[in-house]
């Protein structure tokens, strides 16, 4: 019930015996930071810039760009903003990109693969974020990492450009973090060598459960298998969450899992750090999260990693939801 959430506006997101968590939203344009900052989101953890893509009929240029993340960097007054970088392809299209039809798009060239093929447009978009990171907490979050080497390209490409802005007396952030969403099982296997190189994780559970358990996302027929209570999915997202922690890098979820609030108490246990959800599920999770305490969810963590199918998964957590 919308009203009873509202004794959580304005309080610290923290579990039962004090564990605190960062809660952020995720927006699409710049309009959508006013909605998470009103529904007491505190910060955006994922700001999916495609939207500005395809809502244009050319490349958005670097001063469009550097407005949209300014303007949300400033809604948020000081708050994290985490900008992913251009992810098309896929589900994505891009009609004036003029990407060639492929057999297996979900498997192709795709996010930071195309951006790494086109540096051309992607300075232009690291660019503008380095630019817009003057004017606020901004950091900088690659989607679809499958190896070690796409994070080092982007952040020689971020030093590139961090050189020329200096030449050019433009002002930047020079500590801006370069993060890795953690979306692909390539990467979560390779979690700990990632947390060496990226500066924090943000775990896609949309696209982590489609390649994990080799399911179309949108394909209804197969939709049964399309789920995070999956054994396998558990398990990476643990290995995932461990492995940041490990390194001391921060680790968040963005994908619709982070709010579900079935799920919210294995997130708890395995040591997630910072849920991204959308802004009219912000105070709901803040509420979820606060009724369980780390022993708790524990307790329950362990008997779902002992069993062996998703429904079993399911029928437990739903029996404990609170
Ligand atoms: C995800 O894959 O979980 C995610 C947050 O990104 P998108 O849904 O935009 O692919
Ligand atoms: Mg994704």
């Amino acid at each position: 019930d919308k009203a009873l959430l509202e004794v959580y506006r304005g309080k610290d997101t923290v579990t039962a015996d004090g564990v605190k968590v960062h809660l952020y939203g995720n927006i699409g344009n710049p309009e959508d930071a006013k909605q998470v900052a009103a529904c007491d989101g505190e910060g955006v953890g994922l700001f999916r810039t495609e939207f500005l893509f395809m809502g244009a009929s050319e490349l958005p240029s670097e001063e469009e760009q550097f407005r949209a993340y300014k303007a949300a960097a400033e809604t948020m007054e000081g708050r994290e903003v985490i900008i992913r970088t251009l992810d098309v392809g896929g589900d994505k299209d891009i009609p004036y990109l003029g990407l060639e039809k492929e057999d297996n798009p979900f498997l192709g060239f795709r996010a930071v693969r195309y951006c790494l093929q086109n540096k051309d447009s992607y300075r232009v978009q690291l660019r503008a974020l380095l630019r817009a990171s003057a004017f606020g907490d901004i950091k900088i979050m690659v989607p679809l990492v499958t190896c070690v080497d796409e994070i080092r390209s982007v952040k020689a490409l971020v030093k590139e450009l961090m050189a020329e802005l200096d030449a050019e007396n433009i002002a930047y952030n020079k500590d801006i973090q370069v993060g890795a969403m953690i979306e692909t099982p390539a990467a979560s296997l390779i979690a700990d060598l990632l947390a060496k190189e990226a500066d924090f994780f943000s775990i896609g559970t949309n696209d982590l459960t489609q390649y994990t358990m080799a399911v179309d996302r949108g394909n209804a027929k197969v939709a049964y298998l399309y789920s995070s209570y999956n054994p396998a999915v558990l398990r990476s997202m643990k290995n995932i969450i461990e492995a940041a922690n490990a390194a001391g890098i921060m680790v968040g979820m963005c994908g619709e899992a982070a709010a579900d609030p079935l799920l919210i108490p294995l997130l708890i246990s395995f040591g997630l750090g910072e849920f991204s959800v959308s802004a009219t599920s912000v105070l709901a999770t803040r509420g979820t999260i606060a009724k369980w305490s780390k022993a708790e969810a524990d307790e329950l963590a362990a008997k779902a990693l002992s069993l062996a199918t998703e429904t079993e998964v399911a029928e437990l957590l739903k029996a404990n939801a609170r």
